[in-house]
């Protein structure tokens, strides 16, 4: 459906869960112990919104969290979400660390495409970001999503300093893998404020120091402007929330493991859902309305700032 704006928002994100099997420093504390929470939604909660928003138009649903791959009875929710009319697409995004076992059933039940985050090619350095992970399993799950022909793209964020070194690196990545490998501009949200002010490389940055890219003519669904390297079979992607606002572009609304929507990444607006779950017509009005309604822009540039009272591992980025 068409928001006040006239944007077309088609596409929902859900998070799942904020618990998560890694702590990346710019994501989460090291020591956080997130709880398990009672007031999650239920399977069936979750496909009643879903099918809800399917009858507005969404098309194309994204499940995140925290992990959501920790979450049980994933591969149900997404055989679930693919029975739904309208619903065409379903994707994750994952850190990748159970993905290598999961990415056959994952398919069978209707996952159509992956986002796995990798913000380096180093052993030694992946377990520093992610203060838990082992980047052997990472690169399983890559090959693994590449042999069953799943739709990949790698999301890295880059941070001076910790891991600008790589960026030629990960590019080249893209020369002989059908992949694209997307720099998402580091937020100051959560832990990531405390790298921002020296960390932030912004998508231009990388741009310029890497003349090799040229644009190719599309945008990648309005977030990412897209960049090849000569005779390579991927692509390389540029999401730049910060240097480049794309809000007039968006097309999503986020549902939190709560029940709460969301209608934009970085404003304080949520919307309770829970309280119309057992009213279909309830459900779709309200989630019409919030739709209807999304705010205009964010202000993360002029204020280096989210407004939402949400961090990184509770939206789902
Ligand atoms: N755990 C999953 C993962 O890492 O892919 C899904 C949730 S995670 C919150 C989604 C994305 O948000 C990841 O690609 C992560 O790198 C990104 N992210 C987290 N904190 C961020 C920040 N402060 N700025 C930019 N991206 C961030
Ligand atoms: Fe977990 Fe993803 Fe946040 Fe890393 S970025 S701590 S994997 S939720």
């Amino acid at each position: 459906m068409l928001d006040k704006l006239g944007r077309n928002i088609n596409y929902i994100r859900v998070s799942l869960t904020e618990k998560c099997n890694l702590r990346c420093i710019y994501c989460m504390p090291r020591d956080m112990c997130v709880e398990d929470n009672k007031d999650y939604l239920e399977n069936e909660d979750i496909n009643k919104v879903l099918k809800a928003a399917s009858i507005l138009g969404v098309k194309k649903v994204r499940f995140t969290g925290g992990e959501p791959l920790i979450v049980k009875d994933i591969e149900k929710i997404i055989s679930e979400t693919s029975t739904l009319a309208n619903i065409d697409d379903i994707a994750i995004t994952t850190n990748g660390m159970l993905l290598a076992d999961m990415a056959k059933s994952l398919k069978r039940s209707g996952l159509k495409r992956v986002n796995v985050s990798l913000d380096t090619l180093n052993k030694d350095k992946f377990k520093f970001i992610t203060q838990r992970g082992s980047l052997d399993r990472v690169e399983n799950a890559i090959n693994q999503c590449l042999s069953l022909n799943l739709e990949l793209k790698i999301n890295t964020v880059l941070i001076n300093g910790i891991n600008d070194d790589e960026v030629e690196d990960l590019i080249k990545l893209t020369k002989n893998l059908p992949i694209t490998l997307r720099f998402i501009e580091l937020m100051p949200i959560g832990e990531g404020e405390k790298f921002y002010k020296n960390g932030l490389i912004t998508s231009a940055e990388i741009i310029k120091r890497y003349g090799e890219l040229k644009p190719i003519n599309s945008l990648d669904k309005g977030v990412a402007q897209l960049y090849k390297l000569p005779n390579s079979i991927g692509k390389v992607g540029f999401i730049s929330p910060i240097s480049c606002k794309f809000c007039h572009n968006c097309n999503r609304v986020r549902l939190s493991c709560k029940g709460l929507i969301k209608p934009c990444l970085h404003s304080k607006d949520e919307i309770d859902l829970k309280p119309y779950l057992n009213n279909d017509l309830g459900l779709v009005s309200v989630l019409r309305d919030s739709i209807y309604n999304k705010p205009k822009e964010h202000t993360l540039v002029s204020d280096a700032e989210s407004m939402s009272k949400k961090l990184m591992y509770q939206i789902g980025g």
